[in-house]
């Protein structure tokens, strides 16, 4: 019989070699990606059917479980990452932003206190206030005045953070507070609603205007309406870039219907800022000096791995005031002080993962020339895409696109529109998904993945041309 073991761990030696191997399956893997049909065509069930019905009793080879990698989880795998994914909107990385996720759990500090890792805090505080400057952002989110940044799972929790603290700002029952934010805006907003246990007959949706962004004229009416019947305006959730048409709603004409209110005006854009690395496309921001509480998604365009929402405040006391709840094993002195942030008091969760590495890691390797270098390109191959559709007597143009996401239909209606965007995704070379503007089914094409080239456009074009 074998004598007993000791340790079940790996060693570093054994971590050292099968890390180095991991590493090169996710090189190697990145580099076919674009070969690979973008959607996963697996049936329901069929990836748990190759799975073994129990956990195994004695340990296995490292190699047994990057065999099943490839041979159980690849096929149900859609390749986000691959150039050809125009679905949704992008959820693109990069070699540094993969790398500083790898530190981060390497470190496995927790950073719920500043006292619980130092560098995890300031560095993300510091990150952040280097995000105001890459995208020229108001100084009222520079951690150096009232307000700060911090680093949310996603843009649906900025928005809930955003809304808890406009509640607790608020200081009225529940049942009085109204919300406001346009019918284009992301289902997070209502889903945020609905967490804060506030009621949803009094989140009203504003209509919008023929490039569907809110009508500031419209919002104008319901707070006026809201007002009248005792109600009061509490939450305005304005988008920079929806999520079907990338309209932007015009946060001047916003911020000047809301005066007056104690309304907190929260601006998701949680796609659409990083275009904001382009001096040329900073209108978008046009206004938000205005605004309470700002975030836009890394994750999405940044070329930061999932997940990584820059969530900013123009005044964190607002927002620590409502999220704050100190136990006694959490009390220390450098708290107490009050001479640092604690991040937890910033965010739902106690706990936090280092995600300020990985950020670090993209802005330093790029550098701000490298990440307008991308958007621009990002942008301009939407833009050429859209031209063409333009031209074509057989699309229609939905909305001329403000930055990289382009919506087209069939002229012959929707069981046409169907049909065509079937036809692209079942060729496995393009991955593409749908919206209604207005009535019309619609087709999106978000051009953002990391990988995304002018060939690979012109190869979607052709698709686009060969099955309209
Ligand atoms: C993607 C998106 C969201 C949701 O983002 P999560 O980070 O997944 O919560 C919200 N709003 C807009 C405008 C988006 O584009």
């Amino acid at each position: 019989m074998a004598a007993p073991r000791e340790s079940f761990h790996m060693t570093s030696d054994e971590f050292r070699a099968h890390g180095r191997a991991v590493v090169d399956w996710v090189a190697d893997y990145l580099d076919r990606v674009g070969d690979l049909p973008v959607a996963s065509a697996v049936e329901p069930g069929a990836v748990r059917a190759a799975l073994p019905p129990a956990p195994p009793e004695r340990g296995e080879p490292f190699a047994a479980m990057l065999r099943d990698l490839d041979e159980v989880v690849m096929p149900g795998i859609t390749h986000w990452q691959s150039p050809n994914f125009y679905g949704f909107f992008p959820c693109n990385g990069s070699g540094p932003a993969i790398l500083g996720d790898l530190v981060s759990t390497g470190l496995g500090v927790q950073g719920m206190l500043w006292a619980t890792s130092p560098a995890v805090t300031e560095l993300e505080t510091h990150v952040l206030d280097w995000v105001v400057d890459l995208l020229a952002l108001p100084e009222r989110f520079r951690s150096t005045g009232a307000g700060g940044g911090v680093i949310q799972d996603s843009a649906s929790s900025a928005t809930l953070c955003a809304l808890i603290a406009a509640r607790e700002r608020a200081g009225a029952p529940y049942g009085t507070l109204a919300g406001y934010t346009s019918t284009q805006a992301h289902s997070s907003v209502e889903k945020a609603w609905r967490v804060a246990g506030l009621d949803p007959a009094n989140l009203r949706q504003v209509p919008v205007d023929a490039a569907f962004a809110m009508r500031p004229d419209a919002l104008a009416t319901l707070l006026a309406a809201d007002v009248e019947a005792g109600l009061r305006p509490t939450y305005v959730v304005a988008t920079v870039g929806t999520t079907s048409s990338n309209a932007v709603d015009p946060l001047p004409a916003i911020a000047a219907a809301l005066v007056g209110t104690n309304a907190w005006l929260h601006v998701d854009a949680a796609m659409s800022g990083t275009a904001a690395v382009c001096p040329e496309y900073r209108w978008i921001h046009d206004g938000l000096d205005r605004a309470d509480s700002y975030c836009f998604n890394p994750h999405k365009w940044m070329f930061t791995s999932f997940d990584c929402d820059a969530f900013y405040v123009a005044d964190r006391a607002a927002l620590t005031r409502a999220l704050s709840i100190v136990p006694e094993y959490l009390r220390n002195a450098a708290s107490d002080s009050g001479a640092v942030v604690d991040y937890r008091d910033w965010q739902i969760p106690l706990g936090r993962r280092f995600r300020a590495l990985k950020l670090w890691f993209v802005i330093r390797h790029y550098g701000a020339e490298g990440l307008r270098h991308h958007v621009r390109e990002h942008v301009a191959l939407a833009q050429e895409l859209a031209a063409w559709i333009d031209a074509d007597p057989r699309l229609v143009l939905s909305v001329p696109p403000p930055l990289n996401l382009v919506c087209f239909r069939h002229v012959e209606g929707d069981a046409r529109t169907q049909a065509l965007l079937d036809a692209l995704n079942g060729t496995g070379e393009a991955y593409l998904t749908h919206t209604r503007l207005g009535d019309n089914l619609t087709i999106r094409v978000s051009v953002g993945a990391t990988q995304t080239r002018r060939e690979h456009v012109e190869r979607l074009r052709a698709l686009v041309d060969f099955h309209a």
